[in-house]
C-alpha cells in the first residue's frame, strides 16, 4: 500500500512475513529529477514485488533513484542490491552500519563468532548453530556487497526540494541514522522511535551501553521541534515528546524487572531474559530461537546499564558469564 504523506512524500508498506513487526514502512521522496528511498524490505519475493510494484505505481525508473539505509538490519536494507539497477544510483549508510552491511553479505561464516558470543550467556551450541541458518540478518541480507556513500551526524541531503538533516541516533545499532525536515518539522525516526511497539535494544560489540547511546538519542530527539514522526513500523507518531516519555518510561520498568531479578542472586543474561516480560504470545521455551537471540540482546542492554550506572556487575566464571548486583 502506498499513501502521499505530504506533496512528494510517499509512505510504502512493505510486508514482512512470519515476523512480529509485520511490516516496514519505507518512504519515498520523489524529485524531479532523482528521488530517494529511504530503507525498503527483507531480501525475499514478498519484500520486492511490494515494493516494485509500488516504484512502477509511482512510475520511477531504478535508474534515477537513490538509496537511504537507516540502519543494518536487513528488513531496512535487505532489497537495496535487488533494486540499485545503475551505477550512478547512491546508497546512503552510516559508516558502522555499512561495515556491518557488507559483513552479513559475506555468509554465515563470517557471523560465526557474534553468533557464538552469546553462548557464555546461556545460549546453547545448538541455538547458535539454528541461527546461523536462521538469523534474519543472514536470511534476508542484501544480494552482494554494497558500494556506500558515507554519511552522518550533520550532513544533508536535498531531494524534492525538502533538506533532510542527518542525525546520528545510535542506540538500536551502533550507526543508526534519522533524518528531520525542518520546513514541515518531519522526523523519520527509522527505529529510534515506533507508535506502537517498542524498538529492540541489544548488545552490540564494542559498545559498552547501547540502552544509554538509545536513551540520549530520545533525549536529543526530545529537545527538537517535530510535528510528526514517520517511523519504520507501525503508525505515525504524532505527539513525538509523549512517546519518548512513554519509550524512557518502559525502559525504567525493564531496568527494575532486572533489578528484582538480580536482587535474587547472579545470573546468566540467557535466564534474565527467560524471566522478563515480553509483548510475544506463548511460554518462553516456546519462543523461536531468532526472537530468544533478540530477548537475550535486550536483556544484556539492560544488564549493561545497570553496569554503567554502577550499580551492577559482570563476572566471568569459567566459561559462563553472570550478572549481579554490585553489594
Ligand atoms: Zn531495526
Amino acid at each position: 500500500m502506498i499513501e502521499e504523506l505530504f506533496p512528494g512524500i510517499i509512505k510504502i508498506e512493505v510486508p514482512l512475513p512470519k515476523n512480529p513487526l509485520r511490516m516496514l514502512n519505507a518512504y519515498c521522496i520523489k524529485g524531479k529529477e532523482r528521488h530517494l528511498l529511504i530503507d525498503n524490505g527483507f531480501n525475499r519475493p514478498e519484500c520486492l514485488e511490494a515494493m516494485n510494484g509500488a516504484l512502477d505505481s509511482l512510475g520511477i525508473a531504478r535508474k534515477d533513484l537513490d538509496f537511504f539505509l537507516t540502519h543494518l538490519h536487513a528488513d531496512h536494507c535487505g532489497l537495496t542490491a535487488d533494486l540499485c539497477e545503475s551505477g550512478d544510483s547512491k546508497i546512503y549508510a552510516s559508516a558502522l552500519d555499512g561495515v556491518s552491511i557488507n559483513n552479513t553479505t559475506r555468509g554465515p561464516s563470517h557471523w560465526a563468532g557474534f553468533l557464538r558470543s552469546m553462548i557464555p550467556h546461556g545460549f546453547s551450541e545448538e541455538q547458535a548453530a539454528i541461527l546461523s541458518s536462521n538469523h534474519p540478518a543472514i536470511r534476508y541480507c542484501p544480494s552482494h556487497e554494497l558500494d556506500f556513500v558515507t554519511v552522518g551526524h550533520g550532513d544533508v541531503l536535498e531531494y524534492g526540494g525538502y533538506t533532510l538533516h542527518i542525525l546520528d541516533a545510535r542506540g538500536h545499532t551502533p550507526g543508526l541514522l534519522v533524518l528531520y525536515e525542518p520546513g514541515n518539522k518531519i522526523l523519520f525516526s527509522s527505529d529510534l522511535i515506533l507508535g506502537d511497539i517498542t524498538p529492540n535494544i541489544a548488545r552490540w560489540p564494542n559498545v559498552r551501553d547501547s540502552l544509554g547511546d538509545f536513551l540520549n538519542s530520545l533525549a536529543m530527539v526530545e529537545k527538537m521541534d517535530v510535528s510528526l514522526t514517520l517511523p519504520a513500523h507501525r503508525s505515525l507518531v504524532p505527539d513525538t515528546k509523549k512517546r519518548i516519555r512513554e519509550l524512557y518510561a518502559h525502559h525504567e520498568r525493564r531496568l527494575n524487572e532486572v533489578r528484582e531479578l538480580l536482587a535474587k542472586g547472579p545470573r546468566q543474561a540467557y535466564d534474565v531474559a527467560a524471566h522478563m516480560t515480553w509483548d510475544m504470545r506463548g511460554e518462553w521455551e516456546d519462543f523461536p530461537v531468532p526472537q530468544k537471540w533478540f530477548a537475550c540482546g535486550e536483556a544484556l542492554s539492560h544488564l549493561d546499564r545497570l553496569v554503567a550506572l554502577g550499580e551492577a556487575e559482570e563476572k566471568t566464571q569459567g566459561e559462563t558469564i553472570v550478572f549481579g548486583l554490585k553489594r
